[in-house]
């Protein structure tokens, strides 16, 4: 018998015609996770099994798959001969050393001479014989033992089943560019968007010198984290140092953060369809702080014709908290480096900004000309 990882996927088996292109995804995204360990991966009726590996490597095969979307949950098993006596060394192998139990069969091969019923009677029969710690209990057992018989002639033998990260394989919906903040929000933005199969690189924007180069170090980390979901990203880097000089220098202060906002969307989109990204996301939440209202949406909205994600929109803070300890994150985006939007930061912003005195504040500004100098600074990292 050798050990195996069943790896069960999730949404993907809906996609009638398009299957072969989500499994292709999915077998790429898992073997991506597990590079650098030595293990074999191998499709079997409707699962991935990950056989060869090192018991060793065990812990952090799994750790890694818990984070490859689109799969739905996993199982750290036994795999053996569908022969009852090899099956029952297995389940040895399985049980816990004491207490309650339920054997549970699935029989996928019609041949096999008993049926499931059968099968777990008398399986558990010979368990209780083996080990006189252990009782049975069907309704309420503390553990279960599962036992699958394949159509090929092979038995999978396991305990639990471990839940996965969901979702559908990261490639599978497109591509888009996250603006990243370095707070809590955006990289939980992120993490949703791919959870939904899309690709996401990221972008930043800094006020370097006014930030310092720990926030930038900050946002590198944060990109990486989320790189252990998605695969590999970009990150790109631009500088709004001067474009938030000049609205210092030219508009009213309670503008700031509108006006920057629009100039980040600007960008964004710049950068998003010269790379073929299709859409640009972001971390905000209805209602949250002053910039984000329906209002601030609207002329953030305005200035792009690329679709704004904002996945986050109907989530409160807290909720965003305990999806970003989840994934992660949290710990790195609570270091206290400050992101561009504060420096400058005005005692009372436009909460409701409107059109047309957004419009008369940027009119005092060469916006184009910012936006192309503001590109000449971008730097891309691949993550
Ligand atoms: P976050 O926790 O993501 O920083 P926030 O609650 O602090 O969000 P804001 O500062 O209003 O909210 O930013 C709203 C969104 O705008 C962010 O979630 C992010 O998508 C984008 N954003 C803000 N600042 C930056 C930045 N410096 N670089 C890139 N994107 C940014
Ligand atoms: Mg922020």
């Amino acid at each position: 018998m050798e050990k195996v990882i069943i790896i069960r996927y999730a949404e993907i088996h809906l996609k009638g015609n398009n299957r072969g292109f989500f499994e292709r995804a999915f077998c790429i995204n898992i073997e991506k996770s597990l590079r650098g360990i030595k293990h074999e991966i191998r499709r079997q009726s409707g699962r991935y099994l990950i056989e060869n590996f090192d018991e060793d490597d065990e812990d952090a095969i799994v750790s890694r798959l818990l984070k490859v979307f689109g799969i739905h949950s996993l199982s750290v098993g036994l795999k053996t001969a569908c022969d009852t006596d090899k099956i029952f060394a297995a389940v040895c192998k399985v049980s816990e050393s004491e207490g309650t139990f339920k054997i549970e069969t699935h029989r996928a091969d019609k041949t096999f001479p008993l049926n499931s019923m059968q099968i777990s009677a008398e399986i558990g029969g010979r368990l209780l014989d083996y080990n006189h710690n252990l009782k049975v209990d069907v309704h309420n057992p503390q553990f279960t033992i599962n036992i699958d018989l394949r159509e090929n002639g092979t038995a999978f033998v396991f305990g639990k089943f471990i839940k996965g990260a969901g979702g559908m394989p990261v490639g599978t919906a497109g591509k888009g560019l996250l603006l990243i903040s370095g707070g809590i929000d955006s990289p939980v933005a992120g993490h949703m968007i791919a959870r939904r199969g899309m690709e996401v690189d990221c972008i930043h924007f800094h006020s370097y010198p006014y930030t310092n180069l720990q926030a930038r170090d900050k946002v590198i980390e944060l990109t990486k984290l989320l790189s252990k979901f998605t695969g590999s990203t970009k990150l790109y880097i631009v500088s709004v140092t001067h474009i938030q000089e000049e609205i210092h220098k030219n508009c009213n202060p309670e503008y700031m953060v509108t006006l920057l906002r629009r100039f980040m969307m600007r960008i964004a989109q710049k950068i998003a369809i010269r790379n073929g990204l299709q859409c640009l996301i972001t971390g905000e939440s209805l209602g949250q702080v002053a910039s984000q209202t329906i209002e601030g949406m609207t002329s953030s909205n305005s200035v792009v014709t690329l679709p704004v994600l904002r996945p986050l929109c109907g989530f409160d803070k807290d909720e965003i908290i305990e999806r970003s300890r989840k994934i992660g994150t949290y710990e790195t985006s609570i270091q206290p480096f400050e992101d561009c939007c504060t420096v400058f930061l005005p005692k009372h912003p436009a909460i409701r900004p409107q059109r047309k005195d957004i419009e008369e504040e940027e009119s005092k500004l060469d916006a184009d000309y910012l936006v192309d100098e503001a590109l000449k600074t971008s730097e891309i990292l691949s993550i």
